[in-house]
């Protein structure tokens, strides 16, 4: 049995509320509850992260996201909803299973994530750029 919690969420052997599921993905309720209605959508099959996702995956992973959020919406009204989703410990994730926040929002819940921005001149985005342009080719 795997050790992953979320591989067992996915095959049963430890308790789950679930809120849907399909072929490549399973939706149940965050544990923590960061705000009421707060929802993760995993991979079944045990991806770590973004990086292992393969294009099937992806493409079903966001159209699960989306419809759960589209319920999210239609039974709690919040203000707002995040999209959350955390890559490797320095980014804050804690469950090396692949998965999505959905976090339902108002004005003051406390929920923060710092930004800090830095604005730096357009010839700089353009040498990040053209970095990432040249791994993708
Ligand atoms: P992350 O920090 O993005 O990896 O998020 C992991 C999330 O998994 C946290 O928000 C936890 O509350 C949630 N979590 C951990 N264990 C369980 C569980 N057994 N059932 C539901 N949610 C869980
Ligand atoms: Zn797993």
């Amino acid at each position: 049995m795997s050790e992953c919690v979320f591989c067992r969420i996915v095959a049963g052997s430890i308790p789950a509320t679930r809120v849907h599921e399909d072929e490549h993905t399973v939706a149940f309720m965050d544990i923590g509850q960061v705000n009421p209605g707060h929802v993760l959508v995993a991979l079944k099959a045990h991806a770590e992260n973004v990086y292992a996702l393969d294009d099937a995956q992806a493409a079903a992973v966001f159209r699960a996201a989306a419809r759960v959020a589209r319920g999210i919406r239609a039974a709690f009204q919040p203000q707002g909803l995040s999209v959350y989703q955390a890559n490797g410990q320095s980014a804050g994730q804690t469950v090396f299973h692949f998965h999505i926040h959905l976090v339902p929002r108002h004005e003051g819940d406390g929920m923060a994530l710092t930004w800090p921005v830095k604005n730096p001149a357009r010839e700089k985005l353009e040498e990040h750029a053209a970095k990432i342009r040249a791994a993708l080719r």
